[in-house]
């Protein structure tokens, strides 16, 4: 579920849609949970799609640390990717600021965290473009992402959460939860662990994404 300060926009032919904030933000609110309506997929079920499904799969649904893949039932499926986003996953659950966001600003997230399928050419023409965004960068940037996350999450007891209802919580999210109704800040879940290193076998056979 994405925030509810926020609205779908058509950007450009190139890019298709992207979700922009309609009021300011601040860091460490958590832009996106996944909620009970999120369609879980395994990779079998992936692997079984017919090809026009599979097509909205790839493009609009991510792999998530536990090897299912999870499809956003709402808008929150066109955030698009930055290589300076907006927010970033922690836990299981929860996309969290790591900086303030205004008013009429695009959200954006770290598809680097999403296992993708295949490589993505990135256009976000952030200064700091890796050009490229691959499934395992996460193994190269951790280090930099899990201190923004941390430190974004240090604050986020600090804010208005309108999506925290909503949170179907994971086995990562429970210490999450404990420190933010605490009020204190926490360790937490580095980047580096969601990063999946194989793509599941059934589901490059069905897409012909690199069958041997
Ligand atoms: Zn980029």
């Amino acid at each position: 579920m994405i925030h509810p300060c926020s609205e779908l926009r058509f950007i450009s032919p190139e890019v298709g849609y992207g979700v922009f904030a309609t009021q300011d933000i601040p860091r460490g609110t958590f832009l996106w949970v996944l909620d009970y309506f999120d369609r879980i997929l395994t990779p079998a079920e992936v692997g079984a799609l017919q090809p026009q499904l599979r097509t909205i799969a790839d493009r609009y649904s991510y792999q998530a640390a536990d090897g299912n893949f999870v499809f956003c039932w709402d808008f929150g499926r066109y955030m698009n990717h930055s290589c300076e986003p907006t927010s970033r996953g922690v836990g299981d659950a929860f996309e969290v600021a790591i900086r303030d966001v205004a008013a009429g600003e695009e959200l954006t997230s770290e598809y680097g965290t999403l296992n993708l399928l295949t490589p993505m050419t990135c256009y976000c023409g952030a200064p700091s473009c890796r050009g490229t965004i691959r499934r395992d960068d996460a193994a190269r940037h951790f280090e930099q992402w899990d201190e923004q996350t941390r430190t974004a999450f240090a604050l986020s007891h600090t804010v208005p959460q309108p999506l925290l209802p909503f949170a179907k919580l994971g086995a990562r999210d429970l210490p999450l939860m404990d420190a933010l109704q605490a009020g204190r800040a926490t360790w937490v879940p580095s980047s580096r662990d969601f990063h999946i290193v194989d793509v599941p076998e059934e589901v490059l056979f069905a897409s012909g994404h690199g069958a041997p």
